[in-house]
C-alpha cells in the first residue's frame, strides 16, 4: 500500500522521545520530511542523527511549546526550510499530576499550557499551509479522558478537550478538505509513562497489575504501534476518514477487563 507521503512535510511535536519519536521515524521511512519540535536541543539531534544514518529525511526545530511565540516559530521556522507544510502531528505532553485535591489554580492552568494550548497555537498558525495542501491534523491524546486516573485534573482537562477539539476543527476545516483525527493510547512503555510509574508506591506490582489488565496479549502497545495508526491517519489511504478518534490500546478502554 502506498501512503503517499513521499517528500511531506509532516511536523511532529515531542518527535525526540517515545511515542513522537515512533511517528517521526515512520513518516520519514515512508518518505516524508519529518519536523521534530521539541524542548530538548540534543534530544531532537540524536533523532534527527538516527533519521538520517537510515537515509530519512528530519530537521529539528528547539522549542518549548508552552509558550506562544515558540508554536510561531515552530511553524515560520518550518516554512522558511521547507517552504510549506503538509500535516501536523500534535503528540507533546505530559501527565503532570495536578489533582483537584493537590493541585492549586495557577498550577491547573499551567498544566492545560503544557498539554493543551500548544495543540491549539500550532494548528492556527499551520492552518494556511495545511488550507492550501488539503493537509491533516493528528492529535495524541489519552485514554485518561475517557478514563479518568485520579490526580491529574490538567491533564485529563487537557486530553478531554483535545477529543472535543477533534470533532471541532474537523467541522470547520470541511470546506477546505482538511482532515483531523486524534489516536488515543492507553499503555506504552515511553520515557513519559517510566517517570509516571516511577512516582507510584510499589512501581513493579503496579505496572503487572496494569499489564495483566490489557484486555489483548497482556501487553503493553507499543511506540511503533502508535505511530503505525498515526501515519495511516496522515495519509492519503484515509482520504475520507476525519473527526475519529481511534482507541489504539489492546481493548485496555473499552473492553470487559474482568474477562
Ligand atoms: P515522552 O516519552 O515524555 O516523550 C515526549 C517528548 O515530548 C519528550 O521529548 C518531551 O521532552 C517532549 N515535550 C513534552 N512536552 C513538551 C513541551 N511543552 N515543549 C516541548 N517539548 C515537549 O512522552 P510519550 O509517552 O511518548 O507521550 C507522547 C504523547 O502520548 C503525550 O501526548 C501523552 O499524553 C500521550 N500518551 C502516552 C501514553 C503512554 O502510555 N506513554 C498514554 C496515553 C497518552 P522532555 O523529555 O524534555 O520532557
Amino acid at each position: 500500500m502506498d501512503l503517499g507521503l513521499k517528500d511531506k512535510v509532516i511536523i511532529v511535536t515531542g518527535g525526540a522521545k517515545g511515542i513522537g519519536e515512533a511517528i517521526a521515524k515512520l513518516v520519514a521511512a515512508e518518505g516524508g520530511i519529518t519536523v521534530i519540535a521539541g524542548r530538548n536541543a540534543a534530544d531532537n539531534e540524536k533523532t534527527v542523527a538516527a533519521i538520517q544514518s537510515s537515509g530519512g529525511r528530519a530537521f529539528a526545530i528547539q522549542a518549548e511549546l508552552g509558550q506562544v511565540a515558540d508554536c510561531r516559530k515552530v511553524i515560520d521556522t518550518t516554512v522558511q526550510q521547507f517552504g510549506t507544510i503538509h500535516a501536523l502531528v500534535n503528540n507533546a505532553g505530559v501527565n503532570d499530576g495536578v489533582g483537584l485535591e493537590n493541585g492549586d489554580p495557577e498550577k491547573f492552568m499551567a498544566s492545560l499550557q503544557k498539554n493543551l494550548s500548544h495543540y491549539y497555537n500550532l494548528a492556527h498558525y499551520a492552518l494556511p499551509y495545511l488550507k492550501a495542501n488539503k493537509g491533516n491534523i493528528v492529535n495524541i491524546g489519552s485514554k485518561v479522558a475517557t478514563t479518568g486516573q485520579g490526580n491529574t485534573s490538567g491533564y485529563a482537562a487537557s486530553k478531554g478537550a483535545i477529543n472535543a477539539l477533534t470533532r471541532e476543527w474537523a467541522v470547520e476545516l470541511l470546506p477546505y478538505s482538511v482532515r483531523v483525527n486524534t489516536v488515543i493510547p492507553a499503555e506504552v512503555w515511553t520515557p513519559l509513562y517510566e517517570t509516571w510509574i516511577n512516582s507510584l508506591p510499589n512501581p513493579k506490582e503496579k505496572l503487572a497489575a496494569i499489564v495483566s489488565k490489557i484486555p489483548l496479549e497482556q501487553r503493553m502497545t507499543t511506540s511503533e504501534e502508535i505511530a503505525a495508526m498515526t501515519v495511516f491517519l496522515l495519509s492519503a489511504q484515509s482520504s475520507h476518514t476525519t473527526g475519529q478518534i481511534v482507541y489504539v490500546d489492546g481493548g485496555y478502554t473499552h473492553l470487559d477487563r474482568s474477562i
